[in-house]
């Protein structure tokens, strides 16, 4: 196998200084985290710390439709490469948010909405390279755990008869603050085992299935007030949340009892373990009502 060696002086990186300590000028960039720049000397190792301005990056959330389009941009092997190239407002697009990403100005993080329609692409890839530079690995927390967090709000605020407060503070909802300097690398995983290509397709066609059957048989022939349709979603909502829970919680007491003591669980069982999202917005109801209760 060949050998491969890390040497540490490799991770310091120019603008090179004089050295306050042996003078050498080869006093560099080394670590910089959040608002501070460790400067190192790649000869004597000498090390001090510095301030750097804090920021405030706009938040900038790329739709896929851009993702996808930027990557066939880079990528003349995909189908669109040709349509894409030929308009110039992709390349300055790209140029743009690149630049201002390297000026520290944006910060255009990914989620889970890139990731699982990236994965069913034949270029997932290229595709998650691209989103990836641009997030430089800030991911969006997940969009069913911020909504039902929003519904426990709902909730608590309707048990308390005041208007609902969300907290838009981008930093609890993003995997790291958005308003560090970024390191001049950044690091990701390779594909989520849990995300299936072949699933998200299944669910798809399901998905599809079930709204043309509601168009062609029920929204086609039936006429019927906003309001009528609003209160059929809403009380059908409510029934899929109650009994989607109580299936979850049968399928992971069966899952459970399924494993032999001693033997791992599959990874394809995990997700009947993990609390899914009707889970979680109940979950998010009953606190918010234990909380009223505990206040009264
Ligand atoms: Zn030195």
């Amino acid at each position: 196998m060949p050998e491969k060696r890390c040497d540490p002086r490799d991770l310091i990186s120019p603008p090179w200084r004089t050295c306050p300590a042996c003078g050498k000028d080869k006093f560099g960039v080394s670590i910089i985290s959040g608002s501070r720049l460790m400067r190192r000397c790649r000869d004597c190792w000498h090390q001090q710390d510095y301030r750097l301005p804090e920021l405030r990056k706009k938040i900038i959330y790329l739709d896929q439709f851009v993702i996808s389009n930027l990557m066939k941009l880079e990528n003349p092997a995909t189908k669109g490469h040709a349509t894409v190239a030929a308009d110039p407002f992709w390349r300055e697009l790209h140029d743009l948010l690149f630049q201002l990403r390297h000026l520290q100005m944006i910060c255009c993080p990914d989620s889970g909405s890139h990731e699982e329609e990236s994965r069913t692409s034949p270029f997932n890839a290229e595709l998650k390279k691209t989103y990836e530079a641009l997030s430089g690995g800030i991911t969006f927390e997940a969009f069913d755990s911020i909504k039902s967090k929003q519904i426990g709000e709902l909730a608590l605020a309707w048990a308390e008869h005041r208007e609902p407060a969300f907290d838009f503070d981008p930093r609890s909802i993003l995997s790291s603050d958005p308003n560090e300097w970024n390191e001049r690398f950044y690091i990701v995983f390779g594909d989520n085992p849990f995300v299936s290509a072949a699933r998200l397709r299944q669910v798809r066609t399901e998905l599809h299935t079930n709204m043309a059957r509601l168009f062609r048989d029920v929204w086609g022939k039936e006429k019927h007030s906003f309001e009528y349709w609003y209160e059929l979603e809403r009380r059908g909502f409510q029934r899929h949340l109650l009994k989607a829970t109580v299936r979850h919680k049968q399928e992971r007491a069966e899952a459970v009892l399924s494993y032999k003591p001693g033997e791992e669980p599959p990874l394809e069982g995990l997700d009947k373990i993990l609390p899914s999202f009707p889970e979680g917005v109940i979950a998010s109801i009953e606190q918010s009502r234990s909380s009223r209760r505990m206040g009264e």
